[in-house]
């Protein structure tokens, strides 16, 4: 979790007006307690988002606390499936992994602190604590991450049954909120935001990035692409990519991953990703977590994959922008919300594609910082912290009301 004093202040220059709708908010809503439970504290967006988060919302004035379910290999297993499934692979969790999920969370509710005015339940690994929770005048939302414009049929009703506890749904982008619509649950928008002054994301100081280069032999001016070792993150699409232009430029490419604690695929993609690359030495798989290392090979990059297939969002697409970098990104939802074809990044249909806009990047230095700058300023103005600190006190805010005025009607 983050350590820093400040979080918000830090943005007086960068985002002014934010600031002061923030304190308002904070005030507004003074003695609030909200819960937020995920099932992971390290690896993933997620993590990465409620660790600044839960300290900014507490530094605005509310009381906020982050949950991290203890999970165990098969629950992790079958939640994974169930986060595929809703993705849109065709292979459902059995009854018997339903069964194993609810007793999971039986065992888990006992767990969660009850004195929260709100809970924040995060991603299908959540959702199905609900049922063994007493509300006691809660508001409850579910807060839901991915991209589900193409979910698994069986599984998206099966889900749609753990719903009617809450009291809204929050979802990235409006075309996620398609299979919910039958809910009749409010949907409300948010889309995720980066804290421009965490170790990944802050200027580096003097000395930082020989260290880390020197440490893995590497000379600034390589493709990269960080993410997870999952199915959905197109690790496969980039080395062909890659190849591809490695036929005409010497470049050099860098892969970074890291598994969740929650994600158990990980090694699997890993061992595939190997494969593939067949100990080609111009391409370096780095598989250690560390935030400055990711920010360090991310600015020294001359181009950032992010070629996944599906996306719920993608902050590493953020991350990358924030560094003026020109992202080449797949046709995932998430990414395409991002960037601006030709404006702030590329988007590739496919491999072919990705190693055409390589190479134009590769030959123009121009052309790299044009869009590198545009990049930056579009997460300047869209998706820095205090947006996404702004747009939670105002779904408190509302969710308060909603409570309100559901008690008033009971009474
Ligand atoms: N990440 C990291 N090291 C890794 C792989 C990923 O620090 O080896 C971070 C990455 O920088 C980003 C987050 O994990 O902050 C991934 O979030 P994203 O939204 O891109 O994808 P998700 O993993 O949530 O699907």
């Amino acid at each position: 979790m983050s350590q820093r004093q400040d979080l918000l202040n830090a943005y007086e220059d960068l985002t002014p007006i934010l600031l002061d709708e923030i304190r308002r908010l904070g005030r507004e809503l003074e003695g609030l307690r909200v819960l937020h439970v995920n099932s992971t504290a390290k690896g993933g967006g997620v993590a990465e988002m409620l660790a600044w988060l839960i300290p900014a919302l507490e530094e605005a004035g509310i009381q906020a606390e982050w949950h991290v379910l203890e999970g165990s290999d098969s629950f992790f297993h079958m939640t994974k499936k169930l986060h595929n499934a809703l993705q849109g692979r065709n292979h459902p969790p059995s009854e018997e992994e339903w069964n194993a999920y609810f007793n999971q969370l039986a065992d888990e509710a006992r767990l969660i602190p009850r004195d929260a005015h709100i809970i924040i339940f995060h991603d299908p690994q959540t959702l199905g604590l609900a049922h063994f929770l007493p509300k006691e005048n809660q508001a409850w939302a579910w807060r839901l991450h991915i991209d589900t414009t193409t979910a698994d049929e069986e599984t998206l009703q099966r889900v749609l049954t753990l719903i009617p506890p809450m009291d809204m749904l929050i979802l990235t982008l409006p075309a996620y909120g398609i299979p919910f619509k039958p809910t009749r649950k409010p949907i409300r928008y948010i889309q995720p935001a980066i804290d421009a002054y965490s170790r990944k994301n802050r200027p580096l100081l003097e000395g930082e990035a020989e260290k880390i280069l020197g440490r893995y032999g590497l000379t600034p001016g390589y493709a990269l692409q960080v993410s997870r070792f999952d199915p959905w993150k197109g690790f496969d699409q980039v080395i062909e990519a890659w190849r591809m232009v490695r036929q005409r430029i010497p470049l050099q490419l860098v892969l970074v991953g890291s598994a969740a604690d929650d994600d158990p695929e990980g090694q699997e993609v890993l061992e595939e990703v190997k494969r593939l690359v067949k100990d080609d030495p111009d391409v370096t798989i780095i598989t250690e977590h560390d935030d400055l290392l990711v920010n360090v090979l991310q600015r020294h990059a001359c181009c950032v994959y992010q070629l996944s297939q599906r996306e719920g969002f993608g902050l590493t697409v953020t991350e990358a922008m924030w560094k003026e970098k020109p992202v080449i990104g797949g046709p995932a939802e998430g990414i395409r919300a991002q960037i601006k074809h030709g404006q702030t990044g590329f988007i590739a249909r496919n491999p072919g594609e990705a190693a055409a806009y390589t190479l134009e990047l590769f030959h123009d230095p121009a052309l790299r910082e044009r869009i590198g700058r545009a990049a930056h300023e579009h997460v300047r103005q869209q998706y820095l912290l205090p947006r996404l600190v702004r747009d939670h006190l105002l779904l408190y805010k509302e969710l308060l009301t909603r409570r309100e005025e559901a008690r008033a009607q009971t009474v």
